[in-house]
C-alpha cells in the first residue's frame, strides 16, 4: 500500500460499518450520563470502557468521589518501543438530565440521529473506536503510543479531569480532540476562545432612602459604572468579549442598596489579550467614596491560538484530500478541554468529532452518514503522526 492511499483504504474499511457506527451510538445515548450525577455516568463509563476492552486495548478506570470516573485507555500497534505518544480527547459525560431521553428519546428520521449528548460528544467516541478499529484491520504502522483519555466533566468545567487532562497532553507530541464540528461542513476548530467567568461584589451602604440618603453609599448605583466601564473593554473584531449577564442587589426600594453583584462572562481570542482583561479586572477601584469592590473569578480556560493547530490542520486537510474530502476550519466562541492542552504549547486540533447541530439543545443531532469518513480521518491522523 502506498503512502498516500492509506487514508483511502481506512475510509473503505468503514464506510460499510454505518449501521454498526449508529447502534452503538444509541447504546451509548441510552446510558444518559449527566456530569452531576455520578452513579448513571459511571454507567454510561462502564459501557464505553466495555467496548475498548473488547478491542485489546488497555483500559484504566481512574475512580472518581463526586464524579463520573474517568477512562484512560492506552493502545499501540507494535510489540516495539512506541516513538511518542498521541493523545485522543473527548468527554462522555452531557448536560441533560437523568429522564431527559423520555421527552428527547434517541431516534434516526431524515439520515439523523437525535438524542441527548449524540453531537456533544458520544458520536465522537464512537468515531474514536470505529478508527481503532480499522487501524487494526489495515495494520497501519502506527508508531506512536495512542492513549484516549474519556472525562466524566468537561461541561462543568473539567475541575476533577484537568491534572488528569494536562498530564497526558504534557506526554503527547499531538492532542486530537473530538468536539463536535461546527456547521454543516463540518468545520475544525482550530482556535477557541479563552473563557472566564468573574463576580464583581459592591459593597456599599444602606440607609434611609427618604430621611437619610446622605448617609447612604448605594451599592447599586455603583455597580452600574462599573459595569459601563466593563462594556468599554469588548472588542467584537479582535474576539474579545465581556458581559455582565446576572446582576442582583438591594433589598427594598426605600433602602439605598447595600449590597449589589454582577457575574460577568469573558472570552478572548488572544492569550496577552485575556491577561489584559485579568489584569484590568484586578484593577478596579471603586468610584463612589465609601464603596467598597471585591472581584472574584476570572479566566478557566486559555484561548485555544490558531498557531498551535495550523501544522496539523495541514496535515488533516492533506489526508482529507486523500479520502476525498474535503475539510475546513473555523475559529470557536466557546472552549474546550483544547484549550487545556493548547494553552501548554501541544499542538492541538479540535471539532475533529461529529458532523451535526444542535449541541445543548432539543434537537442535538449527528449527520450519520458523515461518521465513517471523520472515523477515517481520526484513524488517518493516527496513522500519520
Ligand atoms: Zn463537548
Amino acid at each position: 500500500m502506498t503512502e498516500s492511499s492509506v487514508p483511502a483504504a481506512l475510509l473503505q474499511i468503514l464506510q460499510p460499518r454505518l449501521q454498526q457506527m449508529v447502534s452503538m451510538l444509541r447504546a451509548f445515548v441510552l446510558a444518559e450520563s449527566p456530569s452531576l450525577e455520578k452513579s448513571p455516568a459511571d454507567r454510561c463509563c462502564a459501557i464505553v470502557a466495555e467496548e475498548w476492552h473488547k478491542r485489546g486495548a488497555r483500559v484504566e478506570r481512574l475512580a472518581q468521589k463526586h464524579r463520573g470516573d474517568h477512562l484512560r485507555i492506552t493502545w499501540q500497534a507494535q510489540k516495539s518501543r512506541p516513538a511518542g505518544q498521541l493523545l485522543v480527547l473527548g468527554h462522555y459525560d452531557t448536560v441533560y438530565a437523568i429522564g431527559t431521553l423520555a421527552k428527547m428519546p434517541f431516534r434516526i428520521s431524515g439520515g439523523k440521529a437525535y438524542g441527548p449528548g449524540t453531537f456533544d460528544m458520544k458520536a465522537g467516541i464512537v468515531q474514536a473506536l470505529f478508527a481503532l478499529d480499522a487501524l487494526q484491520q489495515t495494520q497501519a504502522a502506527v508508531r506512536k503510543r495512542v492513549v484516549f483519555l474519556w472525562t466524566s466533566d468537561e461541561e462543568i468545567g473539567s475541575e476533577s479531569s484537568r491534572k488528569l487532562i494536562e498530564t497526558e497532553a504534557r506526554r503527547s507530541d499531538a492532542v486530537f480532540v473530538l468536539e463536535p464540528s461546527l456547521g454543516p461542513r463540518g468545520l475544525l476548530k482550530t482556535a477557541r476562545k479563552g473563557v472566564g467567568e468573574a463576580e464583581i461584589i459592591v459593597h456599599g451602604r444602606a440607609s434611609h432612602a427618604g430621611l437619610a440618603p446622605e448617609q447612604g453609599v448605594n451599592a447599586v448605583h455603583e455597580l452600574a459604572r462599573q459595569i459601563a466601564r466593563l462594556e468599554q473593554w469588548n472588542d467584537l473584531r479582535r474576539g474579545i468579549s465581556v458581559n455582565a449577564d446576572v446582576i442582583e442587589g438591594g433589598t427594598r426600594v426605600n433602602v439605598v442598596a447595600e449590597r449589589a453583584r454582577a457575574v460577568i462572562d469573558l472570552r478572548a481570542l488572544r492569550l496577552s489579550d485575556m491577561r489584559q482583561i485579568e489584569k484590568r479586572l484586578r484593577a478596579l477601584r471603586p468610584i463612589k467614596r465609601g464603596a467598597r469592590l471585591e472581584i472574584r473569578g476570572g479566566f478557566n480556560r486559555a484561548p485555544m491560538e490558531r498557531k498551535v493547530s495550523a501544522a496539523l490542520f495541514a496535515r488533516a486537510k492533506l489526508l482529507a484530500t486523500q479520502m476525498g474530502v474535503t475539510i475546513g476550519e473555523c475559529v470557536a466562541g466557546g472552549g474546550s478541554d483544547g484549550n487545556l492542552t493548547a494553552a501548554l504549547g501541544i499542538p492541538t486540533l479540535d471539532g475533529l468529532g461529529a458532523v451535526g447541530d444542535g449541541a445543548h439543545s432539543g434537537h442535538e443531532h449527528v449527520v450519520v452518514k458523515t461518521m465513517p469518513e471523520r472515523a477515517a480521518l481520526l484513524a488517518a491522523l493516527l496513522a500519520d503522526g
